[in-house]
């Protein structure tokens, strides 16, 4: 251990439905404040929804339906595409 956690990744979080339009929060604002609202993918809109963080693994995000075409899935096949049911 050198003690450096360095983390280059993008923070990942998702868009909950607000007052006229989605609205871009953390995955740890989701779940403190947002827990009851509809949520989608940043990336294709499908709807998610956050997993809370267990010891050793952080917060995820889980799609209802799967979607290859989604960098944030876990079925993504390098092409990107919008949700075959996209939250508008
Ligand atoms: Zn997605």
């Amino acid at each position: 251990m050198d003690g450096q956690m360095k983390d280059d990744l993008v923070e990942i979080g998702c868009e909950v439905r607000g007052h006229g339009g989605w609205q871009w929060v953390s995955l740890s604002d989701a779940l403190r404040l947002y827990s009851s609202r509809m949520k989608r993918c940043q990336e294709c809109h499908g709807q998610v929804r956050v997993d809370k963080p267990r010891p050793g693994m952080a917060a995820q995000l889980v799609h209802y339906e799967r979607n290859s075409g989604c960098s944030l899935g876990d079925c993504f096949d390098g092409r990107r595409r919008l949700h075959q049911k996209p939250m508008r």
